[in-house]
């Protein structure tokens, strides 16, 4: 271990974008945020978010929750009845990542895809529609997620997705995008969030990921679903009251910190960089589309979590996501000099 090394303080948390702290000026929008009873009627802000939000993504309706699992489980349970089944790429988190609550709170089954670092094509769906008989579950909602978080923060390719969203309404299946870090997938390719959302029925946004808000997601979508979706919000346990503290967070984030991810994909290329030009360490997939690094640990290095471990005592935080994978991702609080910092970490714990 090299001793030459100054141990970064403070350190470079890249474990999540969602460790980030609200800025003082995102402080301030919620201490002056106005606020109402929203369960009995409105909170304004909260209100606000969600008119923003619609607005945003090109939809009727949105409505605000505590988080992105809520907003995909409602959405679920806004397409599906107990006894139907969605499609979904096996390295989403709905399915992953959820614990299984779509089956445990709605009765539903899912028929998981494998894809390439989340990215499924047309023709492996094709012929996964149940045939309609009393054996069967019924195929009723196709999820898809973008960016993709298992996948290394991919960008499904957007033609793929047109192609895939018009084969599910052309058979009757309803389409749901977890767009947690869609933000990242609109400032990376300049393709803006209502063109991606126009093509699914249901589309949740998390404002906590990137975006830097403290709390919460969104669910847009046709007007009446919305309606929908607010019920089972309430029975979820969701029903929020003077909530437009932690929306106003949001709304700030929407306004302010959407531009900005771009800066987050550069310091993810820098960290990128760092991880090829090391032997013992190689990127999976071999690209980086946005905010997200996933790198493969040599054996002889130990198991991800020993590399981990290893870093930490430097100040860089990392998160092993598998006996042999780590996965970084980069946000607004670690600046680039951290990342260059941690770049140089790397390659020295590897050498
Ligand atoms: C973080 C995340 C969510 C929601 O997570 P919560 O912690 O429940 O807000 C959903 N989908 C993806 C892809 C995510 O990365």
């Amino acid at each position: 271990m090299s001793q030459q090394l100054p141990k970064l303080t403070p350190p470079a948390d890249l474990r999540s974008d969602t460790v980030t702290k609200p800025t003082p000026a995102m402080r301030r929008a919620m201490a002056e945020a106005e606020v109402g009873d929203d369960v009995i009627d409105v909170d304004p802000t909260v209100a606000r978010l969600e008119q923003r939000t619609a607005e945003i993504l090109g939809k009727e309706a949105a409505i605000y929750m505590p988080s992105g699992t809520m907003t995909n489980q409602v959405a679920v349970r806004i397409h599906c009845k107990p006894g139907d089944e969605f499609i979904c790429e096996a390295g989403c988190h709905i399915y992953n990542y959820e614990q299984a609550a779509y089956a445990q709170l709605s009765g539903v089954a899912v028929r998981p895809v494998e894809g390439q670092f989340g990215v499924l094509r047309l023709e492996q769906l094709v012929d996964l529609i149940r045939p309609e008989n009393d054996h069967h579950v019924r195929t009723r909602l196709v999820c898809l997620e973008n960016t993709h978080n298992r996948g290394a923060g991919r960008i499904q390719p957007y033609d793929e997705v047109v192609r895939i969203t018009q084969w599910a309404r052309q058979n009757g299946l309803r389409t749901h995008l977890d767009g947690a870090r869609l933000f990242n997938a609109v400032v990376a390719t300049g393709i803006p969030a209502d063109q991606w959302a126009q093509h699914f029925d249901t589309v949740s946004v998390c404002f906590s990921k990137g975006l830097g808000a403290p709390v919460g997601s969104a669910l847009a979508g046709p007007r009446d679903l919305i309606r929908e979706a607010r019920r089972h919000r309430k029975v979820f346990g969701g029903g929020m009251r003077q909530a437009g503290i932690i929306a106003a967070g949001a709304l700030y984030a929407l306004e302010h910190h959407r531009e900005r991810l771009a800066e987050d994909h550069e310091k993810a290329q820098i960290l990128a960089q760092a991880i090829r030009q090391t032997t013992r360490l190689r990127l999976v997939p071999d690209t980086v589309d946005t905010n997200i690094v996933i790198f493969e640990v040599a054996a002889e290095l130990g198991t991800a979590g020993d590399f981990v471990a290893r870093l930490e005592q430097y100040g860089v935080r990392m998160l092993p996501v598998s006996k042999t994978r780590v996965r970084a991702v980069t946000h607004l609080d670690v600046t680039i000099e951290q990342v260059q910092a941690a770049g140089r970490i790397i390659q020295e714990l590897s050498g």
